[in-house]
């Protein structure tokens, strides 16, 4: 079994993604701008931001910090939006989630204008990913694309198993899959039989939040196994973990799995400056 080195392959991509900047640099003085926006102190999603700052500036972008309280208003975050939209220098919008309850995602999201929405949850770009693309696709179905593209060559015909239907993930997971051609089943809480679902996999991409759901006699020999799942779980020395929602040591007869961490997670980031380039790239006209 081949574990797919994702924290490999995401350091790559971040190259590749600084050469476009510093060539786009080089021949307009543009430089990609992502503005990202935390509401509260979620400790999560503070570390997430921490990451994406981090790795904006690895790839010579300029990033734009908005750390705004847990009781911002609805109407202060869009009027921050509107400002972004209207903000030469910003390429990329990203808006940290969850958002506190007296804020209704939805109408943030629908804000952003589609050619900046860097996180592909725009209905536009949502619209288009499902229309066969042309719009910004979210960044974790999109790394776990490149991921499975390092191990096939050919998705046609293949059986594609999607474990949840979330907006984030699931669903446009299973877009892009449905795009090369593999015949794709979306599954979640409700499904029926889900263990024999999976065994005709060829390709896993399970997203589930649940740690430890797909065991070893759920996947078929030679199958490829996308674990999308973050769980911190309580370790053997009582100390914290992250695991996925695969074990792992039980997938030895698969043909290539993502470790967690270390799998999906660093592509996602990666993926985010890619979608942010590309914005910078179309705003300019060179795309
Ligand atoms: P979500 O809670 O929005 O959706 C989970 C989906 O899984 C739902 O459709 C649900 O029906 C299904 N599901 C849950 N338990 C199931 C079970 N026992 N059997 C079958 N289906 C089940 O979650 P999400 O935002 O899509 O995230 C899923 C997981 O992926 C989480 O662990 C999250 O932390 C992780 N995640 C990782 C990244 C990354 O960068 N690696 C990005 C986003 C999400």
């Amino acid at each position: 079994m081949e574990l797919i080195d994702g924290k490999a392959i995401a350091a790559q991509l971040v190259a590749e993604v600084g050469a476009g900047v510093a060539a786009l640099r080089a021949r307009s003085g543009i430089v990609p701008g992502l503005a990202v926006v935390l509401v509260g102190d979620d400790p999560a999603s503070t570390i997430y931001v921490r990451r994406k700052l981090a790795t904006t500036a690895a790839a010579g972008m300029r990033s734009f910090e908005y750390r705004l309280a847990v009781d911002t208003p609805q109407a202060a975050l869009l009027d921050l939006i509107d400002k972004l939209n209207a903000n030469a220098d910003v390429h990329g919008i990203l808006v940290q989630l969850p958002l506190p309850p007296q804020i209704d995602p939805l109408l943030v999201l629908d804000r952003i204008a589609p050619e900046k929405d860097v996180d592909g949850f725009h209905p536009v770009n949502v619209g288009r990913l499902s229309a066969g693309g042309g719009g910004l696709v979210p960044c974790t179905p999109l790394g776990c694309m490149k991921l499975l593209d390092r191990v096939i060559d050919e998705y046609h015909g293949l059986n594609a198993v999607v474990i949840g239907k979330s907006n984030i993930v699931g669903k446009p997971v299973a877009l892009l899959l449905l795009e090369r051609e593999a015949t794709v089943t979306v599954t979640h809480i409700y499904t029926r039989g889900l263990p024999d679902i999976v065994r005709a996999a060829d390709i896993l991409v399970v997203a589930a939040g649940s740690p430890g759901l797909v065991r070893g006699n759920w996947v078929k020999p030679g199958a490829i196994v996308i674990d999308v799942g973050i769980n911190r779980i309580v370790g053997p020395d009582h100390r914290p973990i992250i695991v996925g929602d695969a074990v792992t040591d039980e997938l030895g007869h698969a043909r290539a799995v993502t470790p967690v961490p270390g799998g999906v997670g660093p592509m996602t980031i990666a993926c985010l400056l890619e979608n942010t380039l590309r914005a910078a790239l179309s705003i300019v006209g060179e795309e």
